[in-house]
């Protein structure tokens, strides 16, 4: 048991009391639309996340018992053998989620030859280098991911990874899922895959795809052996072909069918640059959504990363169907795609996440940091009130943890998951922020960290420091890795 002490402030992510009777009403349609079929979730999460402002909480204890939230309160008695941590400095949110990442390109950063190219030459480049990925690499590129996203507050992470090169010996999705039992996260990636090469008018190389049947069938078997449908599980798969430019409509539409099946989720990237729409027409004679829709991979189990380019019409078929979408600004503002339309997204009633992207296009695996760009990136586009603090925060915690199927994650109350990340606000970039802790937290601050993380009810981060793995040696192993992958690329 662990007892918060009277924290500073705590972002619920759930409307305020006075805001009571609108939850229960939808909550009741959520429950109604469940029995009738109809989108369940999308309306009613993204109506909770712009209804959460007013939620925070100020000089409460939160009691953890076990896995869960058990009690909210004042001065709440500690039960026996219960640790205790003093609470007074922070703000508390729930634990943040990214929901779109590319943990092996945290290994190939920042690097000078593509650091000014947009979206596909810059994939044609690196996918050379990707193609010389080991299970090292795999391995410590995923704790190093890990890692950065657990110290910045995230408790919950998808991961895309769809790169499997020839003769690489080693099942990627058990080095994932062991490297997140070692940093502690709750972990939902997905089996991505690429099978259109470039001898088939794709952009990978023929060494870094693989064959329709063999993904399809090692899809199924990464499902039975890590997917946990239990809404409090650590362990989520999803099934993601990783582009309309890289795989086979006949693939997109056999991993609907069999993610289905399992009820799983899906996942892919989708309109994310202009190329991609003329890509698409050139080679499909539609649009990309509407390929995806012709392949059954629209629906409240699906969520697509970026979606700049959708137009109004399939802005509606969004809302309609129960389609999410990950925003990732900073990639998008890094290689120069485009701003998605998140406001208008909220306010038609579709779902959006938040998301930091691989590590190539980033450069970095900053959770936090990453819903300050989205705060500042939609007022680019939308003006000073286009969105506010709280919206940020309820899209990047309960709006992922939903899209990812963990509805008793990302909210602060009794009987959700205790997956809380805890922010020391009692320092100088902080200082003078006080009138408003909780958007501080987007508003101020430099270093982004979390003072404490606990992900189903454990500490992943303590004291600013991952409390289950040694930093120096992930440091030392990943930087190995890279410098390996460098070296079998020709890169100095
Ligand atoms: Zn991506």
């Amino acid at each position: 048991m662990i007892l918060l002490r009277r924290c500073y402030r705590i972002f619920t992510g759930v409307a305020g009391a006075e805001n009571a009777d609108e939850r229960i009403g939808l909550e009741a349609a959520a429950r109604a639309g469940a029995r009738t079929g109809k989108r369940p979730e999308a309306k009613s999460a993204a109506a909770a996340i712009r209804r959460a402002a007013g939620s925070d909480l100020a000089g409460l204890d939160i009691l953890i018992e076990g896995n869960r939230i058990a009690a909210i309160g004042r001065d709440i008695e500690a039960p026996g053998g219960a640790e205790i941590i003093d609470a007074s400095r922070h703000v508390v949110l729930p634990g943040l989620v990214n929901t779109h990442h590319h943990f092996y390109q945290t290994l190939t950063r920042n690097i000078p030859a593509v650091q000014d190219a947009k979206l596909f030459r810059w994939l044609v480049y690196l996918y050379e280098i990707w193609k010389g990925l080991d299970p090292e690499a795999v391995y410590w590129s995923s704790m190093l991911a890990l890692a950065e996203l657990a110290k910045t507050g995230c408790s919950l992470t998808s991961d895309h990874h769809y790169l499997y090169p020839q003769g690489f010996g080693q099942d990627i999705p058990s080095l994932q899922f062991e490297a997140a039992a070692r940093i502690g996260l709750r972990f939902a990636p997905t089996r991505g895959s690429m099978s259109r090469s470039k001898k088939d008018k794709g952009l990978p190389p023929d060494s870094t795809v693989q064959d329709e049947g063999f993904i399809l069938e090692h899809s199924q078997e990464t499902i039975r052996r890590f997917h946990d449908p239990a809404p409090d599980g650590m362990r989520k798969v999803a099934l993601a072909p990783c582009s309309p430019f890289s795989v086979s409509e006949d693939l997109m539409r056999r991993s609907a069918e069999l993610a289905r099946r399992y009820g799983v989720r899906l996942h892919t990237h989708l309109a994310e640059t202009a190329d991609e729409d003329e890509y698409c027409l050139r080679m499909y004679g539609r649009r990309p959504l509407k390929v995806m829709e012709d392949c059954g991979f629209v629906g409240p189990d699906v969520w697509y990363a970026h979606g700049i380019f959708f137009n109004d019409r399939e802005l509606d078929l969004l809302a309609r169907t129960g389609t999410g979408v990950s925003h990732c600004p900073s990639s998008n503002m890094r290689l120069g795609s485009g701003i998605c339309r998140v406001r208008e997204m909220l306010d038609r009633g579709v779902k959006v996440s938040l998301a930091v992207d691989g590590s190539a296009s980033n450069d970095s695996s900053d959770m936090l940091g990453e819903a300050r760009q989205a705060l500042l990136l939609q007022r680019v586009r939308y003006g000073s009130a286009g969105i506010g603090a709280r919206e940020v925060l309820g899209i990047a915690t309960r709006g992922g943890a939903s899209m990812l199927g963990f509805e008793e994650a990302g909210r602060i109350e009794p009987g959700a998951l205790a997956d809380l990340a805890l922010f020391d606000v009692m320092k100088l970039e902080y200082t003078g922020a006080h009138s408003d802790p909780v958007a501080a937290l987007l508003f101020s601050g430099c270093d982004h960290r979390v003072d404490h993380l606990l992900v189903n009810g454990k500490f992943a981060v303590r004291s600013g420091r991952l409390a289950m793995m040694d930093e120096e040696e992930i440091r030392i192993n990943a930087g190995k890795a890279a410098e390996r992958l460098y070296a079998k690329a020709g890169i100095a």
